[in-house]
């Protein structure tokens, strides 16, 4: 038992649940081992909140589930909450001092799913909630500095970003301190840190998940997705999280769950990458396009063929995600006012003042500044120029991408522009934009997109590489890269290897 428990957090989510179902661990002695993992490691300020006993109390319920014999697959493996889905038993800040100290009264979907189950709806997954992960302010950021308790480590190096908006879940799981982790992408805030922290991650179709209790950014992109350390714990994760959810979430999808490892080893011969011409050319880093040629080499291997592809409308992505993600934000954010949750400014003249004193010390610089882009597009006058010009060219990269997909059935290029960066090393915010050029596409269009690890660049920091496919064949882009995994050992690697090699 000891000899176990001492290497858990090498394990995978796979193995950890066989261990458990075997009997050969318990959930609370999992739970134990995680939870004194994480208080020995705050050097990457990755959790927000933890609460000990809420989670012994979940471990010794899975344990009890595991000795009635009516466990599911995922019951008592541990994971952790980026700290923008509300959560019951936990504090939720969604990084912002404005949700400081907020309690919600129910769990998002998403989190319910994965644990003790929808109120009157399906039983849950059962898996043991260890605490809730650091992120930028309102998930806003590609780096994880917005957040207003402080920005997060990158495990492979301390002194670098570790990513964004889920920074913290990225991290938490590069480091060993959590199985796997959920994040939300909006505009590529899975995969991007993902990508930094040398972890596998998936945001699946829009509308796959519900957003019901994930704390709005930009609604018509938000959606959720596991980071985890292989594609076969994305896939037993997204099985859990996925669903349609009618009553919370009228943009979720009415289609069935679904188990997406049921594919996971299916043959790749003859299979069809497309390379974007726009995602390879200048502007790409050449360490990132060492590692991603060099994995798309591995994937011919595997009996894959690679096509040339455009996705000519690439760069257009930046203003388009700029205009309509700070729109909708501004909307979102307006609930914000002291008067409905968390934050209230300690003086003020009259209520107009309560309002502005509020939302001036309660949200930071990044989130202001959307605000103020947000209602500038929106407002009489500038609407059709801005914000209505977005969605027409939004709707045509969405059609460039089926375009493409007439001539491929996966589309394979970097997640970003280059390796992790420093913390502090972009002195203005466009700098950060720029850098969201690969992701930005696809979540415009809605699509599945996924990160895996496929080397190392500069400064021995992790490449990731983005996979992209058509809605609702997430089971394909999982296959694809469980096969580039069960052929390659990039992500095994460990920040423990590294020149740092601290984190055992
Ligand atoms: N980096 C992008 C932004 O700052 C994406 C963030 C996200 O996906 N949540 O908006």
């Amino acid at each position: 038992m000891t000899q176990i428990s001492s290497d858990l957090h090498d394990l995978t989510v796979a193995q950890l649940a066989t261990l458990l179902r075997e009997r050969k661990v318990s959930a609370l002695e999992t739970a134990e081992h995680f939870l004194a993992r994480v208080a020995a490691h705050t050097e990457f300020g990755a959790f927000l909140d933890l609460q000990t006993d809420v989670t012994l109390a979940q471990a010794r319920a899975a344990d009890a589930r595991l000795a009635a014999g009516n466990a599911g697959p995922l019951n008592g493996v541990p994971l952790a909450h980026k700290d923008i889905f509300v959560t019951r038993d936990f504090a939720t800040t969604a990084g912002s001092k404005m949700l400081k100290g907020y309690q919600s009264p129910f769990d998002a979907t998403v989190v319910a799913k994965l644990g003790a189950g929808v109120p009157g709806g399906a039983i849950g997954a059962g898996m043991v909630t260890l605490g809730k992960l650091n992120c930028d302010e309102f998930a806003m950021g590609s780096a994880n500095e917005n957040s207003a308790y402080g920005p997060v480590k990158n495990p492979w190096d301390l002194s670098c970003t570790p990513g964004g908006s889920s920074g913290g879940s990225a991290a938490a799981v590069a480091a060993r301190l959590t199985p796997a982790a959920t994040g939300t992408d909006t505009g590529g805030s899975i995969r991007q840190p993902a990508s930094f922290c040398g972890v596998t991650g998936i945001k699946p179709t829009y509308g796959r998940a519900s957003r019901y209790g994930m704390v709005a950014f930009a609604s018509s992109l938000d959606q959720a997705g596991p980071l985890a350390r292989s594609a076969e714990d994305c896939a037993l994760l997204l099985s859990a999280m996925c669903g349609p959810d009618p009553d919370r979430d009228a943009t979720s999808l009415d289609v069935p769950t679904e188990d997406f490892t049921r594919n996971l080893t299916a043959d790749l011969t003859g299979l069809r990458i497309g390379i974007p011409a726009e995602f390879i050319g200048e502007g790409l880093a050449s360490d990132v396009r060492a590692a991603v040629d060099a994995a798309l080499k591995e994937f011919e291997r595997l009996g894959a063929k690679l096509v040339p592809i455009s996705l000519p409308r690439t760069e257009l992505s930046i203003p388009v995600y700029y205009i309509i993600a700070p729109a909708e934000a501004s909307s979102n954010l307006s609930r914000f006012d002291g008067v409905k949750f968390g934050f209230r400014a300690k003086q003020y003249t009259d209520l107009n003042d309560m309002y502005l004193q509020t939302r001036a010390q309660g949200f930071g610089d990044e989130v202001k500044r959307r605000i103020m882009i947000g209602t500038y597009v929106l407002s009489h006058g500038y609407y059709d120029a801005y914000y209505l010009q977005a969605q027409k060219i939004r709707r045509m990269i969405a059609d460039d991408f089926q375009q493409a997909f007439k001539l491929c059935d996966v589309i394979a290029g970097p997640v970003a522009p280059t390796v992790a960066w420093k913390l502090g090393g972009h002195s203005d915010p466009l700098t950060d934009y720029l850098a969201d050029i690969f992701t930005l596409p696809g979540s415009l269009a809605g699509l599945p997109g996924m990160s895996l690890p496929v080397g190392f660049g500069a400064g021995k920091m992790p490449v990731g590489m983005q996979l992209i496919s058509n809605y609702l064949t997430e089971s394909r882009l999982l296959n694809v890269a469980h096969r580039f995994q069960q052929a390659t050992d990039w992500h095994t690697a460990k920040p423990a290897d590294s020149a740092q090699g601290i984190y055992r």
